[in-house]
This record gives structure tokens, sequence and C-alpha cells, in this order.
């Protein structure tokens, strides 16, 4: 085994928001793995290495991810830098624990370095901060998506429990998200926001209520989303006009 397979996150899309170790690995890789998130001025970062893209926008196929672990450990026998390029941070909905249980246990190195993930570069981008003095000290990022023959989520009760909610992978599921949490006890006044594209050029925005997120949700032009839940964006929303469902650069 000559090559440490790095993990490494590229962050929420805009490329200026890589760490510099990550720019640092990418310069040096022989061979880049990327998730179809990351976009082409990351990938232009790696100009020796080969580019592999693996996985789909939700790639939750248990084939296809056994299939990326498999070419992992192929690649970390025949190069130096391997670079497995995840969107955001790795380690957050990131499915990385499986690529890193797969290679330690085939003895391949493996390295972590973290990104920004999608939630912060969201609430930056707004310039609201996802915990504040007074309103909110708690602050969770939940995912109502589950695999085949996984156990239900309890992202409900989380979300219920927390001062902030931060929802991945929702945008597509809106209605029955805010059906379910209405149903468990939240209110329909519950300030919200949707983010798409965030840190990126066609990052939007989105304010409203709980009740109102399908149809800020409907409004999305197919990027990745966030779901922002919570106290902290109450001021967002009432500084923006009174009609409702109005869609803003977010930066
Ligand atoms: N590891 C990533 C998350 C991967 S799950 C991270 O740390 O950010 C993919 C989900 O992340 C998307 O469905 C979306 O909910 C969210 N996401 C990723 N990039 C985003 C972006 N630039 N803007 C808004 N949401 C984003």
């Amino acid at each position: 085994m000559i090559g440490t397979v790095y993990l490494v996150g590229a962050g929420p899309g805009a490329a200026d928001l890589l760490t510099l170790r990550a720019a640092r690995l990418l310069a040096e890789a022989d061979v880049v793995f990327h998730d179809a998130l990351v976009p082409k001025e990351i990938l232009a970062l790696a100009p020796r290495a080969e580019l592999v893209a693996v996985g789909k926008r939700s790639g939750r196929h248990s084939a296809a991810q056994r299939f990326i672990n498999k070419r992992l450990a192929d690649a970390a026998r025949k190069h130096r830098v391997v670079v497995r390029l995840k969107g955001g941070d790795p380690l957050v909905f990131g499915r990385a624990q499986e690529e890193i249980d797969f290679l330690r246990a085939r003895r391949v190195a493996v390295e972590v370095v973290p990104g920004i993930t999608a939630a912060l570069a969201a609430a930056a981008g707004l310039g609201i901060s996802l915990t504040q003095r007074g309103v909110a000290r708690s602050l969770a990022f939940v995912t109502p998506r589950v695999g085949a023959g996984e156990a239900a989520s309890s992202w409900v009760g989380t979300v219920l429990a927390a001062d902030t909610a931060v929802i991945y992978m929702g945008a597509g599921q809106a209605e029955a998200i805010a059906q379910a949490l209405i149903a468990a006890g939240k209110s329909q006044r519950t300030p919200a926001a949707v983010i798409e594209n965030a840190s990126r050029a066609e990052a939007r925005a989105a304010f409203g209520t709980l009740a109102d997120l399908p149809r800020l949700a409907a409004r999305l032009s197919g990027g990745p989303v966030l779901i922002v839940l919570g106290e902290v964006l109450r001021n967002a929303a009432s500084a923006e006009q009174p009609a409702t469902a109005r869609t803003r650069q977010a930066r």
C-alpha cells in the first residue's frame, strides 16, 4: 500500500471557501474521486489528477457505495495521494464513515480534511447567526431522508427540541416536512427560509413561515437546498416586503 486516501471537504460551492489544506492536497493529487455537487472551479485545482465522478446527487445506493469504497482502496495501491472530494464537510451527511471503515479494515491510511458545511455557508450568506443570545442556544442539523432498510429518522423530535434547525436533503419533501412538524406541535408561524445554492453566484433565499414551506420550496430551480427553521430568522423574514414568497439574491 503506497497511498493515503484523503476525505476532503469541498465546501458549499464557492472555490475560495476551501481550506488551504484541501487546495494543497488537490494540487498534489494523483486521482480525485468527486461528488456531482463539486463545481468545476474546484476540480480545476487538481491539474495533475485523474478526475473520477462518483455518486449521484443523493447517492444512497449501497451497491454504488460499495463500488466507490473498492475503487478508493484500489487507487491507494497505485497512487500516493488519493483524494475523495465531498461537498460541504465530509463528515456531515456525507456517508464518509462507510468509506473510512472500509479503508481502515484494509489497512489503507485515511485522513479527513474538514470543509464548510452548507448550513454555515447559508447562514453566512444571509448574515444571520444560527445561535443568538437569548433567542437560540441549540442548533440541529437533520435530514428526513432515510435509505432503504434503515430505521425511521427521529428528525421531527429533534427539530422540535432545537431552537434553530437546518434540514438537509429535504426540499423535495417540503410539504410532508411542514405537515409532520405542524402535526407534532411546531407552530405554523415558525419563521422559515429555504436557501438554494448557498455561497454560489446563483444563490437564492426565500423567507416565510413553516406553513409557507411548500410554496417557498416550489420556487426553487434545481440546485441543492437547505431549509432553516427558527426564531433567528424572524427579522430576516419581517425585513422583507409583506407579500409572501419573495425570492432574492442571498448575496
Ligand atoms: N456534506 C454536505 C452535505 C451533503 S448532503 C455538507 O456538509 O454540506 C446534500 C445536501 O446538502 C443537499 O441536499 C442540500 O440540502 C445541502 N447542500 C449542499 N450544498 C448546498 C448549498 N450550496 N446550498 C444549499 N444546500 C446545500
